[in-house]
């Protein structure tokens, strides 16, 4: 692919892709751009920083694959890289919840891929399953999942359900307060809506945003924090009953220490906030050849997930007001998974 196509691929993204406002902080300094080959096509990902909306408090990426471009990726991306056989600690925190309802409850696991998690509850509950790859689709119906066709198949069904799942989608959605407020809209009421995706309170993350592993994965735009999550409650009828911060992966104890050790060593040679201890590492002669590290190292081992549970209010009071976003100006685009 030439430059000029290249460049054409991405985009800015001045508002925000929640409610289109245009009024955001800036989070940390930008990252690096990196290339990711997918079956022999590369896809860019421009330097970025993340921006913090002032209004709705989303997070999300300046800089980022544009819709087509976006959705040409998903088409390389093998799925089987990301499904496992066994459970992660996220997946632990969705089925504790679930265990909650009776039996026979309907169960909606929106962009399931191929219902990894929702699988096992096939046999006790009524799980529905929408997934854009057709794929996918047809692995989750062989595990026991009603499949819904298409999103207006699953919008117009007219049912409603006592939960639903959105695990891992979260944050590859081009317009998340969009896909918030229609889900909601499939809730029964008292039903549950969990969303389990990056944690924008986290810490880690909060050092240094644009260069943390997980808003450096191409496909994740958005991020939530606890102030988005509330304020999409109170404009959506719904009550923000669990805010749970988990890992998503399970790390043991010699992998935290050296992931926290190469992250110090690329903090201590890029970073403008780094400790000084960081700086002092990472001048020792065992690690300077870390001042060569181009790319942010991975560190997966913090509470840098959030499962956030929403309870529909049975009164179906929709206070749209103050906090509510103006969709028609925000940035809308397909969505993406
Ligand atoms: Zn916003």
């Amino acid at each position: 692919m030439s430059i000029e196509a290249r460049t054409a691929a991405t985009m800015t993204v001045d508002t925000c892709p929640g409610c289109g406002s245009s009024d955001y902080e800036t989070l940390g300094e930008p990252g690096p751009p990196y290339d990711m080959n997918l079956s022999g096509e590369v896809f860019t990902q421009p330097s970025f920083e993340v921006r913090k909306c002032c209004n709705c408090h989303l997070h999300f990426k300046s800089h980022r694959l544009s819709p087509d471009r976006l959705g040409e990726f998903y088409g390389k991306l093998e799925f089987e890289e990301w499904e496992p056989d066994y459970l992660f600690p996220t997946d632990l925190q969705i089925l504790n919840q679930l265990k909650k309802l009776d039996e026979k409850t309907s169960i909606l696991d929106y962009g399931c891929s191929i219902a990894r998690l929702s699988r096992r509850l096939a046999e006790t509950h009524d799980v529905y399953g929408y997934e854009m790859d057709k794929r996918a689709t047809a692995i989750a119906s062989e595990h026991g999942l009603t499949m819904f066709g298409s999103e207006d198949e699953l919008f117009h069904s007219g049912n409603q359900f006592d939960a639903i799942i959105l695990m891992d989608v979260f944050e590859h959605l081009v317009n998340p307060t969009e896909y918030m407020e229609r889900l909601t809209s499939l809730l029964a009421p008292g039903g549950r809506l969990l969303v389990l995706t990056g944690n924008g309170d986290s810490r880690a993350y909060n050092e240094d945003p644009a260069m943390f592993w997980y808003p450096r994965i191409m496909g994740h735009l958005s991020f939530i924090t606890r102030a988005y999550a509330e304020s999409q409650a109170s404009a959506l009828g719904l009550t923000l009953t669990e805010w749970i911060e988990c890992c998503h992966y399970q790390t043991p104890l010699k992998g935290r220490f050296t992931q926290l050790l190469k992250r110090s060593l690329y903090r201590g040679a890029n970073s403008s906030n780094a400790r000084w201890w960081e700086r002092f590492l990472v001048g020792l002669p065992p690690f300077r050849r870390a001042r060569n590290w181009k790319q942010p190292t991975e560190y997966t081992c913090t509470k840098d997930h959030v499962l956030a549970v929403f309870e529909k209010q049975h009164s179906m009071k929709q206070n749209q007001a103050a906090t509510k976003p103006d969709l028609t100006a925000s940035t809308i685009g397909e969505e993406s998974k």
